[in-house]
Protein backbone atom coordinates (compact mmCIF):
# COMPACT_ATOMS: atom_id res chain seq x y z
CA UNK A 1 0.00 0.00 0.00
CA UNK A 2 1.24 3.79 -0.81
CA UNK A 3 1.56 6.56 1.46
CA UNK A 4 -0.59 9.38 2.11
CA UNK A 5 0.30 12.74 1.88
CA UNK A 6 -1.55 16.26 1.32
CA UNK A 7 -2.05 19.93 1.74
CA UNK A 8 -3.59 21.74 4.29
CA UNK A 9 -5.45 25.22 4.42
CA UNK A 10 -8.09 27.00 4.44
CA UNK A 11 -10.31 26.94 1.60
CA UNK A 12 -8.30 24.44 -0.59
CA UNK A 13 -11.05 23.41 -3.22
CA UNK A 14 -8.94 25.29 -5.91
CA UNK A 15 -5.63 24.03 -4.95
CA UNK A 16 -3.67 22.73 -8.25
CA UNK A 17 -1.44 20.53 -5.46
CA UNK A 18 -3.65 17.16 -5.68
CA UNK A 19 -3.42 16.87 -9.66
CA UNK A 20 -0.04 17.88 -9.56
CA UNK A 21 1.52 15.43 -7.02
CA UNK A 22 -1.03 12.70 -8.26
CA UNK A 23 -0.43 12.67 -11.61
CA UNK A 24 3.49 12.65 -10.55
CA UNK A 25 3.04 9.46 -7.92
CA UNK A 26 1.01 7.93 -11.41
CA UNK A 27 4.02 8.74 -13.84
CA UNK A 28 6.34 6.93 -11.58
CA UNK A 29 3.79 4.15 -10.74
CA UNK A 30 4.31 4.86 -7.21
CA UNK A 31 1.23 3.91 -4.89
CA UNK A 32 0.74 7.03 -2.64
CA UNK A 33 -1.57 9.51 -2.79
CA UNK A 34 -2.29 13.60 -1.91
CA UNK A 35 -5.82 14.67 -0.32
CA UNK A 36 -6.24 18.20 0.40
CA UNK A 37 -7.72 18.79 3.59
CA UNK A 38 -9.57 21.52 4.16
CA UNK A 39 -9.08 22.46 7.89
CA UNK A 40 -10.94 25.75 9.44
CA UNK A 41 -8.04 28.05 11.49
CA UNK A 42 -10.06 27.10 14.91
CA UNK A 43 -9.83 23.04 14.23
CA UNK A 44 -5.78 23.32 13.34
CA UNK A 45 -4.87 22.06 16.50
CA UNK A 46 -7.20 19.04 15.98
CA UNK A 47 -6.64 18.88 12.40
CA UNK A 48 -2.55 18.24 13.08
CA UNK A 49 -3.55 15.32 15.96
CA UNK A 50 -5.56 13.66 13.28
CA UNK A 51 -2.89 13.46 10.41
CA UNK A 52 -0.84 12.09 13.18
CA UNK A 53 -3.06 9.36 13.87
CA UNK A 54 -3.32 8.34 10.22
CA UNK A 55 0.25 8.58 9.84
CA UNK A 56 0.50 10.81 6.99
CA UNK A 57 3.61 10.42 5.71
CA UNK A 58 3.91 14.33 4.53
CA UNK A 59 2.04 17.61 3.94
CA UNK A 60 2.08 21.11 2.43
CA UNK A 61 0.48 23.81 4.48
CA UNK A 62 -1.35 26.77 2.62
CA UNK A 63 -2.98 29.64 4.13
CA UNK A 64 -4.31 30.91 6.42
CA UNK A 65 -1.82 28.02 8.68
CA UNK A 66 1.67 28.64 7.55
CA UNK A 67 2.67 30.32 10.54
CA UNK A 68 0.02 28.87 13.18
CA UNK A 69 1.18 25.13 12.14
CA UNK A 70 4.99 25.90 13.57
CA UNK A 71 3.17 25.56 17.34
CA UNK A 72 2.36 21.66 16.22
CA UNK A 73 5.27 20.52 14.51
CA UNK A 74 8.22 18.31 16.74
CA UNK A 75 10.78 20.65 14.95
CA UNK A 76 11.31 23.65 12.30
CA UNK A 77 14.23 23.94 9.93
CA UNK A 78 16.75 26.33 10.24
CA UNK A 79 15.67 28.01 6.84
CA UNK A 80 11.82 27.91 7.67
CA UNK A 81 12.49 29.36 11.09
CA UNK A 82 14.21 32.41 9.57
CA UNK A 83 11.31 33.00 7.40
CA UNK A 84 8.61 32.28 9.76
CA UNK A 85 6.84 30.39 7.71
CA UNK A 86 6.52 26.60 7.24
CA UNK A 87 4.67 25.19 3.53
CA UNK A 88 6.43 21.71 3.77
CA UNK A 89 6.43 19.28 6.63
CA UNK A 90 7.95 15.14 6.54
CA UNK A 91 6.67 12.67 8.86
CA UNK A 92 10.56 11.41 9.94
CA UNK A 93 9.53 8.09 11.98
CA UNK A 94 6.30 10.04 13.83
CA UNK A 95 8.42 13.37 14.47
CA UNK A 96 6.48 16.13 12.20
CA UNK A 97 9.44 18.47 10.83
CA UNK A 98 8.23 21.83 9.22
CA UNK A 99 10.34 23.48 5.89
CA UNK A 100 9.65 26.02 3.73
CA UNK A 101 10.51 25.64 -0.02
CA UNK A 102 8.75 28.63 -1.54
CA UNK A 103 12.14 30.48 -1.75
CA UNK A 104 14.46 27.92 -2.65
CA UNK A 105 11.28 26.89 -5.54
CA UNK A 106 11.56 30.52 -6.63
CA UNK A 107 14.79 30.89 -7.15
CA UNK A 108 15.03 27.35 -8.91
CA UNK A 109 12.44 28.56 -10.90
CA UNK A 110 14.62 31.66 -11.39
CA UNK A 111 17.24 29.65 -12.86
CA UNK A 112 16.00 29.48 -16.33
CA UNK A 113 15.97 33.21 -17.01
CA UNK A 114 19.57 34.15 -14.66
CA UNK A 115 22.00 35.49 -17.29
CA UNK A 116 24.97 35.64 -14.36
CA UNK A 117 24.95 33.70 -10.80
CA UNK A 118 22.36 34.61 -8.80
CA UNK A 119 24.40 36.44 -6.43
CA UNK A 120 26.04 39.22 -8.53
CA UNK A 121 21.95 40.25 -9.39
CA UNK A 122 21.09 43.38 -7.68
CA UNK A 123 17.63 42.53 -6.92
CA UNK A 124 14.15 44.96 -6.11
CA UNK A 125 11.64 42.99 -4.41
CA UNK A 126 7.78 44.73 -4.19
CA UNK A 127 5.77 44.03 -1.65
CA UNK A 128 6.98 42.41 1.84
CA UNK A 129 4.18 39.89 2.55
CA UNK A 130 4.60 36.29 3.47
CA UNK A 131 5.71 35.48 -0.14
CA UNK A 132 8.67 38.66 0.16
CA UNK A 133 9.37 37.39 2.98
CA UNK A 134 10.42 33.39 1.76
CA UNK A 135 12.11 34.90 -1.26
CA UNK A 136 14.38 37.62 0.46
CA UNK A 137 15.57 35.16 3.12
CA UNK A 138 16.12 32.26 0.42
CA UNK A 139 17.95 34.63 -2.09
CA UNK A 140 20.08 36.27 1.53
CA UNK A 141 21.36 32.52 2.08
CA UNK A 142 22.29 31.76 -1.52
CA UNK A 143 24.50 34.98 -1.28
CA UNK A 144 22.66 37.76 -2.97
CA UNK A 145 24.70 40.81 -1.32
CA UNK A 146 21.88 43.73 -2.83
CA UNK A 147 18.33 43.79 -2.65
CA UNK A 148 15.88 46.52 -2.18
CA UNK A 149 12.02 45.84 -0.48
CA UNK A 150 9.06 48.49 -1.93
CA UNK A 151 6.29 47.88 -0.14
CA UNK A 152 3.32 50.11 0.96
CA UNK A 153 3.61 49.19 4.59
CA UNK A 154 6.94 50.23 5.32
CA UNK A 155 6.91 48.42 8.85
CA UNK A 156 6.66 45.25 7.14
CA UNK A 157 9.91 45.37 5.19
CA UNK A 158 11.63 47.07 8.32
CA UNK A 159 10.34 43.92 9.64
CA UNK A 160 12.31 41.32 6.81
CA UNK A 161 15.56 43.63 6.58
CA UNK A 162 15.82 42.93 10.76
CA UNK A 163 15.44 39.20 10.06
CA UNK A 164 18.25 39.32 7.55
CA UNK A 165 20.50 41.52 9.57
CA UNK A 166 22.86 38.58 10.84
CA UNK A 167 23.58 38.11 6.88
CA UNK A 168 25.90 39.93 4.89
CA UNK A 169 23.46 41.46 2.24
CA UNK A 170 22.67 45.37 2.01
CA UNK A 171 18.96 45.97 1.91
CA UNK A 172 17.29 49.47 1.62
CA UNK A 173 13.99 50.36 1.77
CA UNK A 174 11.38 52.45 0.03
CA UNK A 175 7.75 52.88 0.33
CA UNK A 176 5.25 52.64 -3.03
CA UNK A 177 4.37 56.12 -3.55
CA UNK A 178 8.15 56.77 -3.64
CA UNK A 179 9.27 58.59 -6.91
CA UNK A 180 12.83 57.94 -6.42
CA UNK A 181 12.72 54.33 -7.56
CA UNK A 182 14.66 53.59 -10.31
CA UNK A 183 14.11 50.10 -12.38
CA UNK A 184 16.89 50.46 -14.39
CA UNK A 185 19.08 50.30 -11.29
CA UNK A 186 18.45 46.44 -10.83
CA UNK A 187 18.97 43.25 -13.07
CA UNK A 188 16.30 41.22 -11.07
CA UNK A 189 12.35 43.12 -10.30
CA UNK A 190 10.06 40.87 -8.48
CA UNK A 191 6.87 41.23 -7.84
CA UNK A 192 5.16 39.41 -4.75
CA UNK A 193 2.14 41.98 -4.31
CA UNK A 194 -1.25 40.41 -5.85
CA UNK A 195 -1.19 44.16 -7.90
CA UNK A 196 -2.39 42.74 -11.38
CA UNK A 197 -3.90 39.49 -10.33
CA UNK A 198 -7.45 38.34 -11.85
CA UNK A 199 -9.84 39.84 -11.63
CA UNK A 200 -8.06 43.44 -11.04
CA UNK A 201 -5.90 42.45 -14.61
CA UNK A 202 -5.46 46.32 -15.59
CA UNK A 203 -3.29 46.76 -12.46
CA UNK A 204 0.63 47.14 -12.54
CA UNK A 205 2.83 46.99 -8.82
CA UNK A 206 4.59 50.40 -10.75
CA UNK A 207 5.03 52.10 -13.95
CA UNK A 208 7.57 50.34 -16.44
CA UNK A 209 9.23 53.57 -17.71
CA UNK A 210 12.69 52.53 -17.99
CA UNK A 211 14.40 48.98 -17.97
CA UNK A 212 18.01 47.98 -18.08
CA UNK A 213 18.97 46.02 -20.78
CA UNK A 214 18.30 41.96 -20.45
CA UNK A 215 16.75 42.75 -17.05
CA UNK A 216 14.38 40.49 -15.06
CA UNK A 217 10.73 41.14 -14.96
CA UNK A 218 9.54 38.55 -12.69
CA UNK A 219 5.58 38.20 -11.20
CA UNK A 220 4.46 35.87 -8.41
CA UNK A 221 1.58 35.88 -9.84
CA UNK A 222 0.24 33.07 -12.29
CA UNK A 223 -3.25 34.10 -12.87
CA UNK A 224 -3.06 35.68 -15.39
CA UNK A 225 -0.01 34.02 -16.88
CA UNK A 226 1.31 37.29 -18.30
CA UNK A 227 0.30 40.84 -16.11
CA UNK A 228 -0.09 43.42 -17.47
CA UNK A 229 2.98 44.77 -15.91
CA UNK A 230 4.97 41.55 -17.51
CA UNK A 231 3.67 42.86 -20.92
CA UNK A 232 4.36 46.37 -20.12
CA UNK A 233 8.35 44.88 -19.22
CA UNK A 234 8.43 42.67 -22.06
CA UNK A 235 7.81 45.60 -24.80
CA UNK A 236 10.80 47.87 -22.87
CA UNK A 237 12.84 44.55 -24.09
CA UNK A 238 13.29 43.01 -20.44
CA UNK A 239 13.15 39.26 -20.09
CA UNK A 240 9.93 38.16 -18.34
CA UNK A 241 9.14 35.16 -15.91
CA UNK A 242 5.82 34.41 -14.17
CA UNK A 243 4.75 32.43 -11.10
CA UNK A 244 4.08 29.30 -12.38
CA UNK A 245 7.86 28.13 -12.20
CA UNK A 246 7.36 28.92 -8.21
CA UNK A 247 4.50 26.89 -7.94
CA UNK A 248 6.12 24.11 -9.22
CA UNK A 249 9.11 24.25 -8.15
CA UNK A 250 8.27 24.41 -4.59
CA UNK A 251 5.76 21.42 -4.57
CA UNK A 252 8.64 19.58 -6.71
CA UNK A 253 10.84 19.99 -3.33
CA UNK A 254 8.53 18.75 -1.65
CA UNK A 255 7.99 15.88 -3.16
CA UNK A 256 11.79 14.94 -3.40
CA UNK A 257 11.91 15.62 0.43
CA UNK A 258 9.05 13.14 0.63
CA UNK A 259 9.80 10.32 -1.64
CA UNK A 260 13.64 11.03 -2.13
CA UNK A 261 12.96 11.22 -6.14
CA UNK A 262 13.28 14.43 -8.35
CA UNK A 263 9.88 14.73 -10.39
CA UNK A 264 9.82 15.77 -13.78
CA UNK A 265 9.22 19.20 -13.86
CA UNK A 266 8.19 19.50 -17.19
CA UNK A 267 4.98 16.95 -17.23
CA UNK A 268 4.99 19.03 -13.86
CA UNK A 269 4.94 22.38 -15.67
CA UNK A 270 2.65 21.17 -18.41
CA UNK A 271 -0.22 19.60 -15.56
CA UNK A 272 -0.12 23.23 -14.31
CA UNK A 273 -0.72 25.00 -17.19
CA UNK A 274 -3.28 22.59 -18.48
CA UNK A 275 -4.97 23.88 -15.09
CA UNK A 276 -4.53 27.26 -16.29
CA UNK A 277 -6.25 26.85 -19.47
CA UNK A 278 -2.67 28.25 -21.36
P1 LIG B 1 0.60 38.58 1.74
O1 LIG B 1 1.44 38.01 2.81
O2 LIG B 1 -0.82 38.92 2.02
O3 LIG B 1 1.35 39.90 1.18
C1 LIG B 1 0.76 40.70 0.19
C2 LIG B 1 1.71 41.83 -0.21
O4 LIG B 1 1.08 42.56 -1.27
C3 LIG B 1 1.98 42.84 0.89
O5 LIG B 1 3.27 43.35 0.71
C4 LIG B 1 0.92 43.92 0.61
O6 LIG B 1 1.31 45.21 1.05
C5 LIG B 1 0.92 43.94 -0.90
N1 LIG B 1 -0.34 44.43 -1.46
C6 LIG B 1 -1.49 43.72 -1.60
N2 LIG B 1 -2.44 44.51 -2.17
C7 LIG B 1 -1.86 45.71 -2.38
C8 LIG B 1 -2.32 46.93 -2.95
N3 LIG B 1 -3.56 47.07 -3.42
N4 LIG B 1 -1.47 47.97 -3.02
C9 LIG B 1 -0.22 47.84 -2.56
N5 LIG B 1 0.30 46.73 -2.01
C10 LIG B 1 -0.53 45.67 -1.93
O7 LIG B 1 0.55 37.59 0.48
P2 LIG B 1 1.68 36.56 -0.02
O8 LIG B 1 1.39 35.23 0.54
O9 LIG B 1 3.01 37.18 0.18
O10 LIG B 1 1.32 36.46 -1.58
C11 LIG B 1 1.55 37.58 -2.42
C12 LIG B 1 1.28 37.22 -3.89
O11 LIG B 1 2.15 36.18 -4.30
C13 LIG B 1 -0.14 36.72 -4.19
O12 LIG B 1 -0.51 37.23 -5.44
C14 LIG B 1 0.02 35.22 -4.24
O13 LIG B 1 -0.94 34.61 -5.06
C15 LIG B 1 1.41 35.12 -4.88
N6 LIG B 1 2.09 33.86 -4.55
C16 LIG B 1 2.45 33.05 -5.58
C17 LIG B 1 3.10 31.86 -5.31
C18 LIG B 1 3.51 30.97 -6.46
O14 LIG B 1 3.77 29.79 -6.22
N7 LIG B 1 3.60 31.48 -7.66
C19 LIG B 1 3.40 31.48 -3.99
C20 LIG B 1 3.03 32.36 -2.95
C21 LIG B 1 2.37 33.54 -3.25
P3 LIG B 1 1.11 45.65 2.61
O15 LIG B 1 2.26 45.02 3.34
O16 LIG B 1 1.17 47.12 2.56
O17 LIG B 1 -0.23 45.11 3.03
Amino acid sequence: MGNLYGLIGHPVGHSMSPIMHNTAFLRLQLEHHYHAFDIAPQRLADGIKALRILNVSGFNVTIPHKVEVMKYLDEVDQEAALIGAVNTVVNMDGRLIGYNTDGRGYVESLKCVLKKPLPENKVLVIGAGGAARAIITSMVLQGVKEIDIINRTIEKAKLIKENCSQFEAKIDLYSLNDLKVDLSRYNIIINTTSIGMYPNVEDVPLPVKSVRPGSIFSDLIYNPLQTRWLQQAEEKGALVHNGVGMFVQQGALAFEMWTGIKPNIEQMTNIVLKQLGG
